[in-house]
C-alpha cells in the first residue's frame, strides 16, 4: 500500500525528465528518467506526462490516489498563474504549463522554478533542514541563488534577489549572455569552466586534455577537467584554482550581504570536484584571515554541499507539494 504521505516530484530539464515518488521521510521510493521532447511546448508537456504515467504504471498506482504533483522547471516561472514565462532550455515562452499538465494528468499540479524548488528540497529533505535563514547557491549550466529569510523566499522588489550569477566578479573577464562582462556565471558555470580550459589550450598551453585527441576542443567537459586535475594536469589545476578563487569571492559577497545561518551549494559543478571544494575552502579561510568583518560571519561549516545527490531536483519538486 502506498501511503498518502508519498508524493510525486518531477524534475524537468532541457534534456531529461526525472519523476520520482518521494516518502515523507525523504526517501525516493522509485524514479524514472525519460528524454525531454523539446520539439514544441505541447510535445514537452506530453513527454512530461508520459514520464509520470510510466512511474505510476511501474508502481501499479492509480494517479488519482496521490495528492498534487510538484514540478521544478528551468527558467522564469509564475507559480501562482501556472505559466512558464520563459525557458531557454525548453524553448518556451508564456506556456500554460500547469493547466496543460492538469488536463493531461487529471490531478492538481504545482510548478516552480527549478532552483527555487531546489532550495525548498534542501529545506524539507536536505542540508538546510531546520534552518530559517539560508542561501541556496546553484552552480550548474547557469548560476543563481535563492535567499530564504525567516523561512520565506526573499525575492526583492523586482524578483531579482539572488541573481548573483550576473554580478561582475572579474571586470574585463569573459562576456556573459546577459550583456555583462565578467559575470560570475560567465566564469564558474559548467560551460564557462570548459571555455576557460579551451582558451588556455588554444593559447598554446599543453595539457592531457588537448592530447586526449578523440574529439574537437569544444567537446571538453568540466568533468574531464576535474579528472585531469585529480591526475595533476597543470592546466586543469590552473583552471580550477582560478575558478575556485572566484567562487570563494562570490560566496563572500553572499555571506556579507545576507549573513545567513548556512549557504548550501547545489548544482552539478561543486559536487563533482573535491579539489575545487578544497580550493574554495582555502580561499574563504584566506579571505576570513584578511578581513575581521568577514571573519565575524565566516566559520567552518557555514558553506555546505547539498546532500541530496543526483535526485536533488526530484526532492525539490516533491517539496512543493509535501
Ligand atoms: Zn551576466
Amino acid at each position: 500500500m502506498i501511503s498518502d504521505q508519498k508524493v510525486i516530484g518531477v524534475d524537468v530539464g532541457g534534456t531529461k525528465i526525472a519523476a520520482g515518488l518521494v516518502s515523507a521521510e525523504g526517501k525516493i521510493v522509485s524514479a524514472v528518467r525519460r528524454l525531454t521532447d523539446v520539439s514544441s511546448p505541447e510535445a514537452t508537456l506530453d513527454s512530461i506526462s508520459r514520464s509520470i504515467f510510466s512511474l505510476t504504471e511501474k508502481l501499479k498506482l492509480d494517479i488519482h490516489e496521490l495528492g498534487p504533483i510538484g514540478f521544478g522547471i528551468p527558467g522564469l516561472v509564475d507559480r501562482n498563474s501556472g505559466i512558464g514565462i520563459a525557458s531557454v532550455n525548453l524553448g518556451w515562452k508564456n506556456v500554460k504549463v500547469r493547466s496543460g499538465l492538469e488536463s493531461r494528468l487529471g490531478v492538481r499540479c504545482v510548478i516552480e522554478n527549478d532552483v527555487r524548488a531546489g532550495a525548498l528540497g534542501e529545506l524539507r529533505f536536505g542540508t538546510a533542514k531546520g534552518y530559517k535563514n539560508f542561501v541556496y547557491l546553484n552552480i550548474g549550466t547557469g548560476i543563481s541563488a535563492v535567499v530564504i529569510l525567516d523561512g520565506a523566499f526573499y525575492s526583492g522588489v523586482n524578483g531579482i534577489a539572488g541573481e548573483i550569477g550576473h554580478a561582475v566578479i572579474d571586470p574585463g573577464g569573459p562576456l556573459c549572455k546577459c550583456g555583462g562582462q565578467g559575470c560570475f556565471e560567465a566564469i564558474a558555470s559548467g560551460p564557462a569552466i570548459a571555455q576557460r580550459a579551451i582558451k588556455k589550450i588554444r593559447n598554446g598551453k599543453s595539457s592531457m586534455l588537448s592530447l586526449d585527441g578523440q574529439g574537437p576542443l569544444n567537446t571538453i567537459t568540466p568533468e574531464e577537467i576535474f579528472i585531469a586535475a585529480e591526475q595533476k594536469d597543470g592546466l586543469a589545476l590552473e583552471v580550477i584554482n582560478e575558478v575556485g578563487g572566484f567562487i570563494a569571492h562570490a560566496l563572500e559577497y553572499l555571506v556579507l550581504a545576507y549573513d545567513p545561518q548556512i549557504i548550501v551549494i547545489g548544482g552539478s559543478i561543486c559536487l563533482k570536484s573535491k579539489i575545487l571544494n578544497r580550493i574554495i575552502s582555502q580561499k574563504l579561510q584566506e579571505l576570513s584571515d584578511q578581513s575581521w568583518v568577514f571573519a565575524k560571519a565566516y566559520r567552518k561549516g557555514l558553506i555546505r554541499l547539498s546532500t541530496l545527490g543526483n535526485n536533488a531536483g526530484v526532492f525539490g519538486a516533491a517539496a512543493l507539494v509535501s
